[in-house]
C-alpha cells in the first residue's frame, strides 16, 4: 500500500518519538541519529551498544570535535576538571 506523499515528514512535536538534545549544537534529534556517551572513571566512553551504566549524554558524531573543543562534556557531566576524551577520539578515528 502506498502512503500519501509527505506522510513521512518528521513531526518535531510528536511526543511518541524519543528525543534527545545534542550537547554540542543543542539540536533535538531522534537517538538513532546521535551517539550516546557515558562518563566512567573520568573518561568519556562512547556507549555504542546502549545501556551502559552511568550518566549519559547525547551528541551528533559530527559535533564531537566541537564538543571536545568547547569542553561540552565537562558541562554535560557537571565535572569541575577536564574529562578524558581519548576513548571518544579513538572512536571518531574509526
Ligand atoms: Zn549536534
Amino acid at each position: 500500500m502506498r502512503s500519501k506523499q509527505g506522510s513521512d515528514t518528521i513531526k518535531p512535536l510528536d511526543s511518541s518519538l524519543p528525543v534527545r538534545s545534542c550537547i554540542s549544537c543543542r539540536e533535538r534529534a531522534n537517538p538513532v541519529a546521535l551517539v550516546r556517551v557515558v562518563l566512567i572513571d573520568g573518561k568519556v566512553i562512547p556507549d555504542l551498544k546502549g545501556g551502559a551504566a552511568g550518566r549519559g549524554a547525547w551528541l551528533h558524531k559530527k559535533c564531537a570535535e566541537v564538543a571536545i573543543a568547547r569542553s561540552a562534556f565537562r558541562f554535560a557531566f557537571k565535572q569541575d576538571a577536564a574529562v578524558d576524551v581519548s576513548e571518544l577520539l579513538k572512536f571518531l578515528q574509526d
